[in-house]
């Protein structure tokens, strides 16, 4: 498992808890390096002016800007180790695991924005039709699609409603199941034991013994 330097988790920790959570999952699978979390409107002012940002930070404000009122970045640039700009398919490769790490905590209710890549900024999964590409860069966008989240919680809800299968279901999965005939034996033998326990069930000892023999 990689780590992230001092430096990379320094910026990370400027940034929203959810891209936090999402590249403390990916730091798990590809070394990568976080080179600027949030940032001021006088570094964006600069960007802008030497055109490695289309927004202006005043007019128009990057996702990585922080203000009094917004504490966090709500974007993140990241770079895959080594370092090599000449090497595109890394970047792409990055962005992969960014979007899948990004979906599955979703589905698990960990976070609550999507996550929008500079490399895709229409996230139509379409490289040819970018104006601008700033492969290192991720922002976080509202999450329109709470299907997925609502999914998961009602599957929760229909694990919850289940019912039990009851000793007949035990039994009938049991028969089904893929299971070596001895170890069958045993657990009909054991189900039988416990019904002849139960003072519900009028099956005795001898019942039980006697059904072992014949099986
Ligand atoms: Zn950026």
């Amino acid at each position: 498992m990689y780590k992230f330097s001092k430096k990379s988790q320094t910026q990370l920790e400027t940034c929203h808890k959810d891209i936090q959570l999402i590249c403390s999952e990916a730091i798990k699978i590809i070394d990568i390096k976080v080179t600027e979390g949030a940032r001021s409107q006088k570094r964006q002012i600069e960007l802008f002016k030497k055109g490695r940002s289309k927004l202006d930070g005043v007019t128009k404000f990057s996702k990585h800007q922080v203000t009094k009122e917004k504490l966090l970045s709500s974007a993140i640039d990241i770079l895959p180790c080594p370092v090599d700009w000449g090497d595109k398919k890394r970047f792409f490769f990055v962005a992969g695991i960014m979007k899948g790490i990004t979906l599955r905590l979703l589905e698990e209710g960990r976070i609550t924005h999507a996550l929008r890549w500079g490399g895709d900024w229409n996230s139509n999964n379409n490289f040819e039709d970018q104006t601008f590409n700033d492969l290192p860069h991720f922002e976080l966008i509202e999450y329109n699609e709470p299907m997925i989240i609502k999914k998961n919680k009602d599957m929760q809800k229909d694990k919850k409603k289940k019912p039990s299968l009851g000793i007949l279901g035990l039994i009938g999965t049991a028969i089904t199941a893929p299971i070596p005939h001895a170890i069958l034996v045993k657990v009909f033998v054991k189900i039988l034991k416990i019904l002849a326990k139960s003072s519900k069930n009028k099956i005795d000892d001898k019942i039980v013994a006697g059904i072992e023999k014949v099986l």
